[in-house]
């Protein structure tokens, strides 16, 4: 109990630092329970995991917050909110970037030591499962980190006593009362995020493969920053013909523009909005909190942003379609590279996207790669279609709509290849979208892109080239490679080390929390443990299947059942989407395939 946490602080002060691992246990505080899962092993060590554990009754939290999986994802989303921002002493804007714990900063006296000592893990826009916080029947956990102070390597024991026994319980009491029984805003977000989760599989139904409200802020303060832009913003307004309402379960309505399934062309002048327009639509795969200026801009939770990527690895992934007849004479069927091309990476990229389930997919103008999307009249004249290997996108979109159902949304504006194709044809316009497919498509009829007569007599051999593809079988036992004596781990957002591998994750847009990243490396970690063996008792399986095992895992067990049988918090994890597990998968560069690359 409390006493015993004192005593023990005080044996240790001036103490070896190790001696703090005597704290390891758990002392009854009063109004909650400290758990101390692991003790750092010096000052410049990662913090030590913590947590504090609640009764249910304790924290009264209503039911409304409480009643239903969803419910507990808002809730707990809320709560650690509230606990960084009172262990911040309020110094954090609630939407700041997501990052990493701070590491060894520790020790040292130095003021403002106690006041940093207890670490909370940050969040983000996005309202998102995450392994902060724990809402359980039986009980209500808060996960953090404490750096335990130092001076030198001697154990500063009295101010270990002050941060444990003073400053946590000042954290908690800020954090979590007023008693949460009736806080409008827990109950406001709790709203929010089951709202947006009701219009978001409402989309399907409607025919729709995305929403943006009218009122929305779209653009960000700055290119690094995931804040609403607020001085000179235009709101967004649908145009009138793409105009629709969604009444949500609290009752509440919104009005803006749906963007319907099919093949959307935006246009529209250099700096009036486009890629920020299609920016918004890739994080609409995520709900955002109140105040982000996206609450409203909800996409198909399974869309995918595909762009190019020149320099990755590709693993055995069909481009087929797209690309034949590489000058290497390389089997675009079965196509692996250490180094991909702008093309061939983009290809790769929508045929994963395609794997991973995706329905929609969204591709910029921007980052994508020219020879890959269009093909104009002059360079056919030039290099005919037997020299060339990339059929281009804009005369797959159409085949690739009709065979696999999947819709695209595509930003194009110093091209008007897509007219054609396209069943919508929005112009942004300073800002604001219209609809222009009318004009678009009088346009196409009154000149007609390329020579129909020589339209690819060369690809007729595959005129059904999206049909029956073959899903890759992962050899699991390659995501453990026997070079790898440390756990797969994560650096930051955009990396993950597997033994002496690197998978860069920076072209992943969608994924957009550290904790993800982090979950992700312990998804490979756990992939790469049942296929373990190597050779006859190595597991294989399809790499969706794999990656749908990860999350449906999530969604029965929670996130903690990512970090496997461990008695300790797992530290900081947001839930991935079975899309970005197979974008990491998909880029490690050992990946093995059971089928496939003969
Ligand atoms: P495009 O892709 O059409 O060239 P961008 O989407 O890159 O244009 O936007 C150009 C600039 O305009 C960016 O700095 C962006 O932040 C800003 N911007 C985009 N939408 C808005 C808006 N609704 N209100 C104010 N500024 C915006
Ligand atoms: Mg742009």
């Amino acid at each position: 109990d409390l006493q015993a946490l004192h005593r023990t602080l005080q044996e240790l002060d001036g103490q070896g630092y190790g001696g703090y691992k005597r704290l390891r246990g758990t002392y009854d505080l009063g109004d909650f329970r400290l758990r101390v899962d692991r003790v750092q092993v010096d000052p410049y060590a990662p913090p030590s995991r913590m947590r504090a554990v609640f009764s249910p009754g304790t924290l009264g939290l209503p039911s409304e917050a409480t009643a239903d999986r969803e419910r507990r994802v808002a809730t707990a989303d809320y709560l650690a909110r509230r606990f960084h921002s009172a262990a911040s002493n309020g110094h954090t804007s609630p939407g700041s970037a997501p990052a990493p714990a701070p590491r060894g900063r520790w020790g040292n006296g130095g003021s403002g030591e106690e006041a940093r000592a207890v670490v909370a893990y940050p969040c983000g826009q996005e309202i998102l499962e995450r392994s902060t916080v724990l809402i359980d029947d039986d009980r209500v956990e808060i996960r953090f980190e404490v750096g335990l102070p130092a001076a030198g390597r001697r154990i500063k024991g009295r101010l270990a006593d002050r941060i444990l026994t003073q400053r946590l319980p000042a954290i908690l009491d800020q954090a979590l009362t007023p008693e949460h029984r009736d806080d409008p805003a827990l109950l406001e977000h709790v709203r929010l995020y089951t709202d947006q989760l009701a219009l978001q599989s409402a989309l399907t139904g409607r025919g729709l493969v995305a929403f943006i409200d009218d009122g929305a802020i779209l653009p960000r303060r700055s290119g690094d920053s995931p804040l609403p832009l607020t001085d000179s913003a235009v709101a967004f307004r649908s145009p009138p013909s793409l105009r629709t309402t969604f009444e949500l379960p609290s009752g509440r309505t919104v009005t803006g523009m749906g963007v319907p399934d099919g093949i959307t062309v935006v246009v529209g002048g250099g700096y009036h909005g486009k890629s920020t327009l299609l920016s918004a639509l890739s994080s609409g795969v995520y709900p955002h909190i109140a105040g982000d200026g996206r609450e409203w801009v909800l996409t198909r939770d399974d869309a995918v942003a595909v762009r190019s990527e020149d320099g990755r690895a590709v693993t055995g992934v069909d481009i087929s379609p797209f690309i034949s007849g590489l000058p290497t004479g390389a089997d675009t069927r079965h196509f692996t590279t250490t180094n991909a091309s702008g093309s061939t990476s983009q290809a790769a990229n929508l045929f994963e996207a395609i794997e991973a389930s995706a329905s929609v997919l969204l591709i910029d103008e921007d980052t994508s790669a020219t020879n890959f999307m269009i093909r104009d009249d002059r360079m056919k004249r030039l290099v005919p279609d037997h020299k060339e290997p990339i059929t281009p996108f804009v005369e797959r979109v159409r085949p690739l709509r009709e065979h696999t159902g999947v819709s695209t949304v595509l930003v194009a504006g110093g091209s008007g290849a897509f007219f054609d194709v396209a069943d919508l044809v929005i112009a942004m316009d300073s800002y604001r979208p219209q609809d222009v497919t009318r004009k678009a498509h009088a346009i196409a009829a009154d000149s007609p892109w390329g020579d129909e007569a020589d339209a690819s007599d060369l690809h007729l051999q595959d005129v059904a080239p999206f049909r029956a593809r073959t899903p890759r079988i992962v050899a699991l036992g390659s995501l453990a490679p026997s070079s790898k004596t440390k756990p797969a781990r994560a650096r930051g957002r955009t990396e993950i080390q597997v033994g002496k591998e690197s998978i860069d994750l920076s072209a992943v847009n969608q994924l957009v929390d550290a904790g993800q990243t982090a979950a992700i490396a312990r998804a490979i970690e756990q992939l790469g443990n049942t296929g373990a063996g190597n050779g006859s008792t190595a597991r294989n399986m399809a790499l969706e299947r794999a990656a749908q095992e990860i999350v449906n895992g999530v969604r029965a067990h929670g996130i903690d059942s990512l970090a496997g049988a461990s008695e300790e918090h797992p530290g900081y994890l947001v839930a991935p989407r079975q899309q970005e597990i197979q974008a990491a998968v998909n880029r490690y560069r050992p990946l093995k395939l059971a089928n496939g690359s003969r």
